[in-house]
């Protein structure tokens, strides 16, 4: 039995013809890079997700960058980060020149604790620093706390990006979270829950000012055209064909999103007294990027899954802030020792729209049985 990780084939199958339809259009108009399907994206991601401004680029990583770049953040910057994420989130600061500085994670949602953004302003400030912005990140798809994190953000005057790369179709207190910072990042890697057929991103921000700027930010800091250079840029679009396929995809994405909440619920029920399950605030809809549990035996369920050919995987395997290109940037006084814990317990289970409830089953009684065992 092979049971994928992520069934992207699966989804293949549900969209037909659509997706080929939508690139072979692409095929004969010929305008590959922000051809007509880019905007009709743009507005089909503004309309459906809240009405924020949707700017798209080369991916998820860049959207970050851009966002930075937009905001004016550079050397001699702080950007407080938690220490729990993909390592794109503190890449794309220290590529502005900027310094992160890490802060710990809530152990049961995964998310940036905002108890430690003010020891973060401390820490930043006496070291010389100016602090302009936290990056939060909605991991494995549930937004983080944005009412406490905002409320900090104006008592202190900084702005928030969002890092919403697994959290792109998700709810928080009502609101969808591409309306909750002042910019909002995500990605369209073909493994994200909204994910195109090779690399994607797109921003999103209410402030038509920063839209504009980054429009011209992603193609060369364009003026009135793109040899017109009116500031610094870089070359990050998002290709047309990635479009297309994205717009097909649209059309099955709220539904996706459901069926993932569904898979989530069989797997919180089914596994809520043998391993720690993610802790979930109320008010808020994941899209259940990732379904991660957390186990100290973590090793022994790997091998019992392996044995049964169910994949799992370990997001992720270490702290930004204990990866060796990152150790020098400054961590609060307090540490990050609930991140260091979540990077030795948490294990990824199989997770998409298209998981079915015997292999659910199955996987779930796996665990168990390991578990049972120790
Ligand atoms: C995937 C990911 C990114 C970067 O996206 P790319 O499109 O791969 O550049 C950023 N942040 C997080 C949390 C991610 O998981």
């Amino acid at each position: 039995m092979n049971i994928p990780f992520i069934d992207l084939q699966a989804q293949q199958r549900r969209l037909g013809d659509t997706v080929q339809e939508a690139i072979d259009k692409v095929l004969s108009h010929g305008s590959f890079i922000l051809g007509p399907e880019v905007e009709k994206l743009e507005n089909r991601l503004t309309a459906e997700f809240g009405g924020f401004k949707c700017v798209s680029c080369g991916n998820g990583t860049d959207a970050l960058i851009l966002a930075l770049m937009a905001l004016d953040i550079g050397p001699g910057d702080a950007v407080i980060v938690p220490a729990f994420s993909f390592i794109a989130t503190s890449e794309a600061i220290v590529l502005v020149g900027a310094t992160p500085v890490f802060i710990d994670v809530d152990e049961t949602t995964f998310n940036i604790d905002p108890a430690g953004i003010t020891e973060a302003i401390q820490l930043a400030q006496h070291e010389g620093l100016n602090v302009r912005c936290i990056v939060t990140v909605d991991m494995f798809g549930q937004p983080a706390d944005y009412e406490t994190i905002q409320g900090i953000a104006s008592t202190h005057e900084l702005m928030v990006v969002a890092d919403a790369a697994h959290s792109v179709g998700a709810i928080f207190n009502g609101r969808p979270v591409t309306t909750l910072a002042d910019i909002t990042t995500v990605s369209f890697f073909p493994s994200k829950p909204l994910g195109c057929y090779g690399d994607g991103g797109a921003t999103f921000t209410r402030d038509p000012v920063i839209a504009e700027k980054i429009q011209s930010l992603r193609v060369h800091g364009k003026g009135k055209d793109k040899y017109e250079n009116v500031r610094i840029g870089m070359n990050s679009r998002l290709d047309t064909i990635q479009a297309a396929v994205l717009l097909a995809k649209m059309e099955i994405f709220p539904e996706e999103i459901a069926a993932r909440n569904r898979i989530a619920d069989v797997y919180q029920k089914g596994l809520a007294n043998v391993v720690a399950t993610p802790g979930i605030r109320s008010g808020s809809q994941s899209t259940w990027a990732q379904y991660t549990i957390r186990s100290s035996h973590r090793q022994t369920i790997i091998d019992a899954c392996a044995a049964e050919g169910i994949p799992t995987a370990i997001y992720y395997p270490a702290p930004l802030n204990e990866q060796p290109a990152y150790r020098n940037y400054p961590t609060i006084p307090h540490g990050t020792p609930r991140a260091h814990k979540l990077a030795a317990t948490s294990l990824s289970l199989p997770m998409h729209p298209y998981l079915d409830m015997n292999t659910q089953t199955k996987i779930i009684e796996t665990v168990t049985e390991a578990v049972s065992c120790i």
